[in-house]
């Protein structure tokens, strides 16, 4: 250990994400220095991969003193009040026009007040999401930087050495203030959700449905993930399904308990849509869809007092479901990334960020987890209309949907005749249809609405009267 050497980059925290992002920007020729409150794990981490580039100590005056200025320090902890112990700790070692950046998954009004606050005593931070889990730290994630540009443009060679390289570039950009990068990193997160329920769901319809074992799955995903439905999660799905337990020589998935964890994101995203007023509902049925699957006592019991309909498939719906469920999750996943982005780009009004949704599209091309081969058109039709008002009635988009609409309604209906529930891929059927549905039935809603609390309505045939009320009785 040493101080007297100038360290360019400091990483504090060395879990799972610090380690792996502190060995990447090691790797890339910077002098990292690295702190953790056990310094234990620094020496363990220098044990198993031992890096020139890097030295670490467990004190955080040392570490501060190690780094050049201005300071360029990478907070890796875990999100909530340890962020805000660390911040504290570090503010009377730092200089004026030192930049701390929280690279955890932390609460975008959290990184507003941190943001602030910093301002105030003349340092800088940024919040900035990381994707791309502990591989992706390790060897190019996607980086979705938030706070003054300034302070971005003193990260930026840092960040852009590390980051992923994908064909339309190297996957990082400045978001755009304060909160903004974490915002993007938690709708990141819940278009996440909603996709990885959908591949959850196209699993179960056709190992229910048609009987597919976990290998003809990975069989028929294989074929899929060379096509337009190529993407990381995708990919991911067909390696879990081929893999065999040691044990038992069963599929391992098949072990797997099905009662799914969280850690929040998906929650975030869900309830700032409410606030926003944005509907987001595959993200939303795939946070309830998690929230039913931990019920599982409840659901045993309940399973042998509400038996399923018989699982008999017509000779159309056998020699088709496949081709059908591949249309389905293209569609389906288009529509759960339109309510994303339309989400952002809310935020982006209300809090004055400026995102520009195309350069979300470009960063999320490579290195994080929700990378797939339609955020390239996706890209394209914000690129040409930056404000389109939703991505299901871009010209790259509106023709296709309405291609796989039939095979999408096909695969929702016989899932439902079946009685295997498909939240996602019927939510986001219904969000299409409202959506390019010039009436839809709120007519009646006002209607009760005023009849029962005098909520007032409007006239389609007297725009002009504005709200009025009448007696229902
Ligand atoms: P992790 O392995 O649990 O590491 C968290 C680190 O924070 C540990 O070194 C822990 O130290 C330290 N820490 C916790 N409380 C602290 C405190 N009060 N003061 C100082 N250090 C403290 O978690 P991780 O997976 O690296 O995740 C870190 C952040 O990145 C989280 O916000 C997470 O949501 C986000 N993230 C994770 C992933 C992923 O795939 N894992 C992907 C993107 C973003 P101890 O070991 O001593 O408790």
């Amino acid at each position: 250990m040493t101080s007297a050497a100038k360290f360019q980059f400091g990483v504090a925290g060395m879990g799972v994400m610090g380690a792996s992002l502190a060995l990447n920007i090691a790797d890339r020729g910077f002098k990292v220095a690295a702190w953790d409150r056990h310094p234990e794990k620094i020496d363990e981490i220098h044990a198993k991969h031992g890096h020139p580039e890097m030295k670490g100590t467990g004190s955080l005056e040392e570490f501060v003193g190690m780094l050049e200025r201005p300071r360029r320090i990478l907070l890796m902890v875990t999100a909530g009040a340890a962020v805000d112990q660390m911040m504290d700790r570090l503010t009377p070692l730092l200089s004026p026009g030192d930049v701390v950046i929280d690279g955890g998954n932390s609460w975008f009004q959290d990184t507003q007040r941190r943001e602030k606050a910093y301002r105030e005593k003349g340092l800088h931070f940024i919040g900035m999401g990381v994707s791309g889990g502990e591989e992706g730290a390790r060897h190019g994630p996607s980086l979705m930087p938030g706070g003054p540009a300034e302070a971005y443009a003193l990260l930026r060679p840092v960040l852009e050495a590390i980051a992923a390289r994908a064909e339309s570039g190297l996957c990082v950009t400045h978001v755009g203030p304060d909160g903004a990068g974490h915002f993007v990193k938690m709708v990141h997160n819940g278009i996440e959700y909603a996709d990885m329920q959908l591949l959850a769901e196209t699993y179960d319809v056709l190992r229910r449905g048609l009987g597919l074992s976990a290998d003809a799955l990975a069989d028929t995903f294989t074929k899929w993930n060379e096509g337009i439905a190529e993407s990381f999660l995708l990919e991911t799905t067909l390696k879990v399904l081929r893999k065999k337990d040691a044990e038992t020589g069963k599929p391992l998935v098949d072990l797997v308990l099905d009662k799914a964890g969280q850690k929040g994101t998906g929650k975030w995203t869900v309830q700032v849509s409410l606030d926003l007023g944005i509907p987001v509902p595959s993200i939303a049925s795939a946070l309830d869809a998690r929230n039913l699957s931990a019920m599982k006592d409840e659901r045993v019991a309940a399973s042998a007092k509400l038996p399923a309909p018989p699982l008999t498939l017509t000779a159309e719906e056998k020699a088709n479901l496949i081709s059908w469920a591949h249309d389905a999750l293209y569609a389906a996943r288009v529509v759960t990334y339109a309510q994303g982005m339309r989400l952002i780009q809310a935020a982006s009004k209300e809090y004055h960020w400026n995102v520009s949704l195309a350069e979300m599209a470009r960063i999320w091309r490579g290195g994080c987890i929700i990378r797939a081969k339609l955020l390239t058109p996706l890209r394209e039709a914000f690129t040409q209309q930056p404000d389109l008002p939703n991505l299901i009635v871009s010209e790259a988009f509106a023709p296709v949907l309405t291609k796989m609409a039939p095979a999408w309604r096909q695969l929702v209906g016989t899932a439902t005749r079946l009685g295997i529930p498909v939240p996602v891929f019927s939510s986001s059927l219904a969000y299409f249809d409202s959506y390019r549905s010039a009436e839809l039935p709120q007519n009646l809603t006002q209607a009760q609405r005023d009849a029962f609390g005098a909520h007032t309505y409007q006239r389609r045939d007297k725009p002009e009267a504005g709200f009025v009320h009448s007696d229902w009785s």
